[in-house]
């Protein structure tokens, strides 16, 4: 995996993975900003808590992400107005305003170093396109009637020419991922457990039951905070999951921008600065694509610095990361109780907002486990449905998916024996009798085959050459070469395959 600028500024956490069998309040798998929320509002309540993190705390999406945190939301303020009207939208920045300060709070409290800094927030005309001048409009009058302190600037303090500007003041930026380290750091304890490299291999709702490999735990409530639930969720078929690009660069002059920066056109570049070991860095973001779904994943980072290299007198690119969000269809994230379970509670369809709302999901499931009311819970129930504000996008992902699914399982594919050879790198879909086969060589030659079948619905993977892995187009599930779960709702590895086949 590629490391993101925060893993590279990050320290070693040294946190046990799970021993043996144990019985707590709440199990909480993931350790991400979502688990560790959750984690330090219960066991501040009195209650007991297991933490079980496959990997290491933060090093999923959270530790991946650009570290900004705004009240307003990727998708447009005005855009959720029109669709959820004027209280609701309302409602969506006070409550992520409210996260942002609880953050703020908790940096305090727990002296986490986490460079943690109110900063304003932009969004500004490119030069590149010429963008809606009425969408500025449109955003100023919806931010304003929601609460926020905005204004529009004719340009944005970036160095290079641009339009009009909106600016929302107050909103901050930290790292990430010293933030959820500092987190779990502070709340380990005898009532609250944080294992790392722990995955959960099977989750059992209905006894209260999470399986590992090391042991299991059982607990009264389960709360699946791995970014889109595990398994046979109903809110993995709601969400969509698309892949981002990320670059941390140094600059020849002192040029780096101040404060969280948008781009209103086309093509939805992000773009921060941050400091450590000395050394000043700018971030950079962008080169959206559905998960799967693109066959010019190795070009998206060389994009990406084109663009930055013709507005920013670029010196080095010094890191290169992706990361993965998951969209929900009517704008609003899904956080509490699974559709047909009391004690299995779940939150996603962050979009690239989840910094924020998995504070909120944090605190909202906290209260939903503790029994105290949370005036926002109801709001983003993961049972609500109206059509009218998702059956448009639900059902433009599902021909999308059904296409990629029926593609996958039906398309035309070589034979083992006339695939050719493969390049290091390199990875491909094959035929043996009726299986499809994920074959891919590693950068040492090894080659590896494995089912190409996803083991959540069964969707035929994709090779993703940037990140040297198999990504499934209808979900977003991701594996290793070897076949290995990296993320997404997918629970076992690809099945292996023997190689080379076997004739028959
Ligand atoms: C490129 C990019 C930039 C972003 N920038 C921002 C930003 O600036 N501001 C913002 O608000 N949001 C941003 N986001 C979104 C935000 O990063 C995420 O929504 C948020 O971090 C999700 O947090 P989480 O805790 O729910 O999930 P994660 O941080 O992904 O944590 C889930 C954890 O679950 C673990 N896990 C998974 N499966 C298992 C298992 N079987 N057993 C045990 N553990 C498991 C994973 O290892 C992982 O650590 C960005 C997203 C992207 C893609």
């Amino acid at each position: 995996m590629k490391r993101s600028i925060w893993q590279a500024a990050a320290r070693r956490l040294e946190l046990p993975a799970l021993q043996r069998d144990a019985d707590v309040d709440v199990a909480i798998i993931g350790g991400g900003i979502t688990g560790l929320t959750v984690a330090l509002k219960l066991s501040r309540a009195g209650r007991t808590v297991a933490v079980l993190e496959a990997g290491t705390i933060g090093d999923g999406t959270t530790g991946q992400s650009t570290g900004n945190l705004y009240a307003t939301i990727g998708s447009r303020l005005s855009a959720l107005r029109r669709k959820w009207g004027e209280e609701t939208t309302r409602e969506v920045v006070a409550a992520r305003a409210g996260a942002i300060d609880f953050i703020e709070s908790k940096v305090g409290e727990f002296g986490i170093d986490c460079e943690f800094a109110r900063c304003a927030w932009h969004l500004y005309t490119p030069p590149e396109a010429l963008a809606d001048d009425a969408l500025l409009e449109r955003e100023l009058d919806a931010a304003i009637d929601a609460g926020l302190s905005a204004r529009l600037a004719p340009s944005a303090p970036l160095p290079f020419a641009t339009g009009p500007t909106l600016v929302i003041v107050e909103q901050a930026q930290f790292d990430p991922l010293k933030y959820v380290r500092g987190l779990a750091s502070t709340i380990a304890s005898e009532r609250c457990a944080v294992y790392q490299n722990t995955p959960v291999t099977r989750i059992d709702g209905e006894a209260g039951v999470v399986h590992t490999d090391r042991g299991r735990v059982s607990a009264s409530h389960i709360v699946v905070a791995t970014h889109t639930p595990k398994g046979s969720d109903l809110a993995n078929l709601q969400v969509a999951p698309y892949r981002e690009y990320a670059l941390a660069m140094r600059l020849r002059s002192a040029d780096y921008p101040r404060g969280i920066f948008w781009s209103a056109g086309d093509r939805h570049h992000s773009i921060r600065s941050y400091r450590f070991d000395d050394s000043e860095y700018l971030i950079v973001v962008g080169e959206r694509h559905k998960t799967g779904q693109a066959d010019d994943t190795v070009d998206r980072h060389a994009r990406l610095e084109a663009w930055a290299r013709a507005f920013f007198d670029v010196a080095t690119v010094d890191l290169r990361w992706s990361a993965q969000g998951y969209y929900s269809p009517d704008e609003l994230p899904y956080i509490g109780k699974s559709v047909g379970s009391d004690k299995v509670h779940i939150a996603t369809g962050f979009a690239a907002d989840g910094l924020t709302w998995g504070t909120l999901a944090g605190l909202i499931i906290g209260d939903e486990i503790d029994g105290t009311e949370n005036r926002y819970a109801e709001r983003f129930r993961p049972s609500r449905l109206d059509p009218a504000k998702s059956a448009k996008k639900l059902l433009a992902e599902g021909v999308n998916v059904a296409r990629e699914y029926a593609v996958g399982r039906f398309g035309a594919v070589p034979a083992a024996g006339e695939a050719g050879e493969l390049a290091a790198g390199e990875g491909r879909i094959v035929k043996i009798d009726d299986e499809r086969v994920a074959l891919s060589r590693d950068g040492e030659d090894r080659l590896h085959a494995v089912s190409a079948a996803c083991t959540h619905m069964g969707c035929i993977v994709a090779w993703n050459a940037a990140e040297q892995t198999w990504d499934c187009p209808c979900h977003g599930s991701r594996f290793s070469a070897s076949g290995a779960v990296i993320e997404g709702p997918a629970l076992d590895a690809l099945k292996p395959v023997r190689w080379p086949p076997t004739a028959s």
